[in-house]
């Protein structure tokens, strides 16, 4: 019988949620729903210097953010804590004993604690990356100098990544290691490591680099690497993850759009592709915006809600009718939900912004105070209960054909006096929706100044 599942996602705290990192997360997540299995969440915080409240609370949020839950780990407990490696030194005590008892472990000349890397070959079967063999018996270089033994703690006492790595996957019963591709590299002696201290290494799968548009390792500086920054553009959150999912993953049947529930099902670590996946931003945006049209009404507020509140505009004093009405209305217009309060400001306030461009092209244009005027006066005889899309665009026509211009004419000034822009929902529609008190007053005021 195999042992259940249990695959961790170890960031270290940079300050900085990676999309590299989110996406390895992400993969973790994925096999561990698709296995039963769980999740473990370990901060590999060694690094003094970097370690800062914030800095794990950015990895909190973006996982939160993406829709990422573990099962143990900071916030949930769990049997194998603590799970901050700063907390651990007693766990990695007690396994360099081990390594000391069994002779496999010196101090050099600077102070080091250095492990006895075995000089034999070592082969292993990468999930992802096939089979790896290296022979530590053979020379690295043309001087013949054999791969240094490798350091595992500093003079100071602080302990090297690649043994808290290793005995807290092993205290942690991690069965699968599922990382990027720059740690394969690693782990050969990574495996040398777990066999030294007598234990069985996990299986590895080595997820392939993610490459920046001009075909570079994706950094810290490229366009769309920060996770933050989807979460401050207002992306959707299962349109970002989706993508996570194609950097490396594909349904195999060109679909693009796949929710995770269903990647989850069919998440098979084999499967996962060798090649450098290239990160597009574009397709990123445009599958958002598949997302953004596609959803329902109710997860489209839900979105929308904390945008319109942080951006200050008083929506709860609106009916919810009103405002599943202005929200149908932009839903196929927005692409990034940053934007909403800018289409949508004017339908919750009175002093809403007036774009200085379309003030001056229409607003000033000759004869469109004087168009606005008769606008007011012509809406004015629509009854109250008869305000709506059809009787409005009926007015328009009307008006346009007794004054001999096009509908537009009156189209544009009105749509500029009523929302203080010169795009948005149609205007029939927005107008319909602003209601008539606030249409007329709106227009007379705009032809008054
Ligand atoms: N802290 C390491 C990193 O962020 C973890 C590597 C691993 O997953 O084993 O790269």
């Amino acid at each position: 019988m195999t042992s259940p599942v249990r695959v961790r996602f170890a960031p270290s705290p940079t300050g900085f949620l990676h999309v590299g990192g989110a996406r390895t997360a992400l993969f973790n997540w994925l096999y561990a729903k698709h296995t039963g299995g769980k999740l473990i969440l370990r901060i590999e915080d060694t690094d003094k210097a970097r370690n800062t409240v914030e800095a794990v609370q950015v990895i909190y949020d973006g996982l939160k953010w993406l829709g990422l839950d573990w099962d143990e780990g900071p916030g949930v407990g769990g049997d194998h804590g603590p799970y901050f490696q700063s907390e651990r030194d007693a766990v990695y005590q007690r396994y360099l004993e081990k390594l000391q008892a069994a002779d496999a472990v010196y101090l050099d000349d600077k102070g080091s604690t250095r492990f006895k890397l075995p000089r034999k070959p070592i082969v292993m079967e990468d999930l992802v990356c096939g089979r790896v063999e290296v022979d530590r018996s053979k020379p690295i270089n043309p001087l013949g100098d054999l791969e240094p033994d490798m350091t595992i703690r500093r003079p100071d006492g602080s302990w090297i990544f690649h043994f808290v790595n290793v005995v807290d996957d092993i205290e942690m019963g991690i069965t699968h290691v599922i990382r990027g591709e720059d740690h394969l590299s690693n782990t050969p002696k990574h495996i040398e490591l777990y066999q030294a201290l007598g234990a069985t290494p996990p299986l590895f799968a080595h997820i392939p680099l993610i490459l920046n548009r001009s075909g570079g390792k994706m950094s810290k500086r490229d366009q769309g690497a920060s996770v933050q920054q989807y979460i401050d553009d207002g992306y959707v959150p299962e349109a970002v993850a989706n993508y996570l999912c194609l950097l490396g993953w594909s349904p195999k049947d060109n679909r693009e759009k796949i929710a995770l529930d269903e990647v989850a099902s069919l998440f098979e670590l084999d499967k996962i592709n060798r090649r450098n996946a290239a990160f597009d931003p574009d397709k990123c945006f445009w599958l958002n915006g598949q997302y953004i049209q596609q959803m329902p009404l109710e997860r489209f507020r839900a979105l929308c809600q904390p945008v319109l509140e942080h951006a200050g505009l008083p929506i709860g004093g609106f009916p919810n009718d009103y405002l599943d009405g202005v929200l149908a209305s932009v839903k196929e217009k927005i692409k990034l939900f940053k934007d909403l309060p800018a289409w949508t400001s004017y339908f919750f306030t009175d002093d809403f912004p007036f774009d200085e461009e379309a003030v001056t092209k229409t607003l000033r244009a000759p004869g469109a105070p004087e168009r606005l005027q008769q606008l007011a006066a012509h809406l004015e005889t629509l009854p109250a209960e008869g305000w709506n899309h059809d009787a409005i665009e009926a007015a328009f026509k009307d008006l346009a054909a007794q004054a001999g211009v096009k509908t537009a004419a009156f189209i544009h000034p009105a749509r500029v006096a009523a929302s203080g822009r010169s795009v948005g929902p149609s205007l029939y529609h927005l107008l319909a929706l602003l209601g008539q008190e606030k249409v007329l007053a709106r227009l007379r005021a705009a032809a008054s100044k």
